[in-house]
This record gives structure tokens, sequence and C-alpha cells, in this order.
């Protein structure tokens, strides 16, 4: 008899709790392990904008309020474009807010702007996105570029001494910017170097151009994080660095010049050197292969019919002709010089891999970077991992790992897990099977909620 009390007493307990309803469920989806490459078939459950649950499908079913039947897609994080621009000023605004929305469309769910000319309004975009007011990626952003006195980019803040240094760095640090960004256009050597050190006993982290009046490893142990594209990972691999520093310094040798002196002095034993030191320093490399491919071939290949230029403003289409006009106006020379070192940076990415250098994808998408488009180039730059020799998991992993893992956010991004940002892109083919694949688009989810479909 007590038994029987104990027992009804037992269901009718567990018959009130409730059971929980979630936000969302994503059911029956190959959820890809970002680590590992293993898929396994799962149902996801969110609540707000965070991953509250996940199970096998043999696992009881929970409710959602809204039900996306995922059968026979794939689930990946949300891709990262590690170095991208909003920029161009008020004028090109309209332009910058439509990149919000293809970043999206195109499973971007977080950028990494690297500088530019629009951070108020950059700001106001972070908040309006966190509360869902507005659809785009998360940004994470270095605000205005240091550099040196009447910088190449708009908007850059101009460093001539060590207080206006001090100063730049108090107005970026009020800005909140996630990383300071440094640019080569004016920057003192010494400066730059300084910017590094005082960045770091800040607690700031850096990126960027490095100014050719000094070397790489000075820069590495200046305590530079991360460096943007590859001419500078060339120059520190050059056995005659120290020499063509010395040129450079002395105001003999320019940077184009300098880089078939470079490549031809490339060394191995050098290099490897310089690659254990970055490894072990964690400086992480930005190679902007796609951009570097768009922009060498400029003369062969005519993007005229390019369907993203329809979204695009006149004013916008014309900040790309001061790199159209250059590489048309250009020598043959300089047009062989510009591809075979587009070909050297292709094998020097790999070197890089194979050395144990992270790599972050970014595509250097944004205003005046000629037919690089926000959105699709990041899935070309991926392509373009792939084709140098990584692995379609490596080249996902240099996106939505080490974009995160960079900028010390890596609690909340770089895998679907449980208590991670419900940042999610649902893909109809298989990645890692083929790279390409990650254009194969089924839905977007950015903080939580279902963007897009198809
Ligand atoms: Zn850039």
């Amino acid at each position: 008899m007590k038994n029987i009390l104990i027992g009804l007493l037992t269901i009718s307990f567990f018959s009130c709790i409730k059971e929980p309803v979630y936000d969302v469920n994503i059911l029956d989806v190959n959820r890809i392990d970002m680590e590992t490459g293993y898929i396994e078939n799962v149902n996801i459950y969110i609540n707000q904008d965070r991953i509250a649950l996940i199970q096998n499908t043999h696992s009881k079913e929970f409710k959602a309020k809204e039900t996306i039947d995922a059968k026979g897609a794939f689930a990946i994080p949300g891709l990262w474009d590690n170095h991208i621009h909003f920029r161009g000023g008020a004028s090109l605004l309209k332009d910058n807010e439509m990149f919000l929305e293809q970043l999206i469309n195109n499973g971007i769910t977080s950028v990494r702007d690297a500088g530019g000319d629009l951070t108020s309004i950059i700001k106001d975009w972070q908040v309006e996105i966190s509360k869902n007011e507005r659809v785009g990626p998360t940004i994470f952003t270095s605000g205005p570029k240091i550099d040196g006195k009447n910088p190449t980019w708009q908007g850059s803040l101009e460093v001539e001494s060590e207080a206006e240094l001090d100063q730049a760095l108090d107005s970026l640090e009020k800005l909140k910017v996630n990383f300071v960004k440094l640019y080569d256009s004016k920057l003192n050597g010494n400066l730059f170097l300084s910017a590094l050190k005082k960045s770091k006993t800040r607690g700031l982290i850096t990126s960027g151009h490095m100014p050719f009046s000094v070397t790489l490893n000075q820069a590495l142990d200046a305590g530079m994080n991360g460096v943007e594209h590859l001419y500078y990972i060339l120059k520190g691999s050059s056995k005659d660095e120290l020499e063509i520093t010395k040129q450079f310094q002395r105001g003999t040798l320019g940077f184009w010049q300098a880089m078939p002196l470079l490549i031809n002095s490339y060394n191995d034993t050098t290099a490897n050197r310089l690659f254990s030191k970055m490894k072990k320093h964690e400086v992480f490399v930005i190679p902007t292969l796609h951009i570097g491919n768009t922009l060498s071939y400029l003369d062969e290949i005519d993007h005229s019919t390019d369907e993203y230029l329809n979204l695009l403003s006149a004013r916008f289409k014309s900040t790309y002709e001061r790199r159209i006009k250059s590489a048309l106006n250009s020598t043959p020379e300089t047009r062989a010089n510009r591809k075979n070192l587009n070909a050297f940076f292709r094998k020097l990415t790999l070197k890089l891999h194979e050395s144990g250098v992270q790599l972050m994808a970014g595509s250097d998408a944004g205003a005046y970077n000629a037919y690089v488009y926000p959105g699709p180039s990041l899935h070309k730059e991926l392509e373009s991992l792939v084709a140098v020799g990584l692995s379609p998991l490596e080249a996902l992993k240099t996106s939505v790992i080490n974009g995160p893992k960079w900028l010390g956010v890596e609690e909340d991004y770089g895998a679907i897990g449980i208590g991670k940002k419900a940042d999610i892109l649902l893909l109809k083919k298989n990645p890692l099977i083929n790279i390409k694949n990650t254009t194969s688009i089924q839905a977007v989810i950015k903080n939580g909620r279902y963007v897009k479909k198809n």
C-alpha cells in the first residue's frame, strides 16, 4: 500500500514538471565537429541567442516555438570573415549597410573589421545587431587605423610622436575597440614598434601592416599579435632582410621594388626559424589570398558581368577605379612581377600552415578593393586556402575557430556546442567533401534567430 502511494505521488510529481519549450529546435541535422570533422546526427535546441541543448536523434524530442526540419543538412558554426572593411564615408553608407545583409545571406555571422572611417556608425550597428533590430553579423572592430601624417586611408589616427601615439591609444581604448590596427603608409618604424609595446602594456591586441624600415623579428619581439597579408612574412623569410631594411631606411628601395629581391633571397632556414617563433608567440597570419588573386589578374579577367555589381551604387563602384587603372597602366614587367609574387604567396601560405603557424581566413572585402565582394569573397578565400593545400576542415578552422581564438572570444564561438552563441550555418551539402559546398546554404541562424531560407 505504502509503495503504491509513493508510486502515485511520484507519477503525479513528474507529470507536474513542465516539459521545456525551447525558442528554436533544429531537428535531425548532421552536426560537424570543427576540431575533428566528426559528423553526428543530432537535434539542436536554442534559447535566446545560445545553444541550450544538443541530443542525438534517438533521444526524446522537445518542443520549440519554431522548428527547423534540417533532415539531410549539415550544421557548422556561422562563418567568420576575419578581414573586411566598412569604409568610404557617409556617401557609401547605404552600400555598407547592404553588406551587413549580404554577409548574413552568405552565412557569415561574424566579421573582423580591420579599420576604416565609419567607427561611430559601426558602434550603432553593433548594438542594433545584438538586439536583433538589424540583420547583420557580429562586428569586431579595430576602429580607425593608426598611421602617420597624411595617410592613405581616410579616418586614420595620424601619429608622429610618442605623445600622439598615447593619445591615439587612449581614444581607441575609449572606443572599446577589439584590437589595434597598425598601418604602414606613413607610420614611422620606431613609432610602429612603440605602438606594439604600448598596446601590449595596455592589454590591447595588435595586428597590421609593418613598415619596411623595421624587421619582422623586431615586430615579433615588440609583441605583434597578427600579421595582415604576406608581404611582411616574405620580408622576414629573406636571408637579406637586414640589408633590404637598410636600403628601405635610406630611401633607395621602394616597397614594390623590394618584392622580387625578397623572393630571390627567400631562405628556408631563415623562414623556418621565423615561423617557429611565430608559432611559439601565437602570432596569427591573415594571408588574404583571394584579393591577391583578384588584383593580380585584373588585366586578364573581365569582371564587368559579375552579378554582385548590380547591388553596388555607382559611387561605390568608382572606388574600384584606382586599382583597376593602376593594373591596366602597369608595364608588362610589373604585371609579371605581381603574378609571380601571387604564386609565391600561395606557396608561402602552405609553408606557414605546415610549420604550425595559425592562419585566419579573411577576404579584405570593402570599398576600394576592386571586385572583392563582402560575402562571396570569404567563400573564395576558403577555396583558395584549399587550393594551396589545406584540407577543407583546416580551411574552415581558419575562419570559425581561429577568428574567435585570436580575439579571445573562443568561449562563445568556434563550435556548435552547449552554451555557445547560436550562430549556425545549415548547408545542403557536406563542406568537408568539397569546400565549395559552403555556398550550398539552406539557412542561417544568427543570434538564435532564423534569418534566411534558401
Ligand atoms: Zn585590409
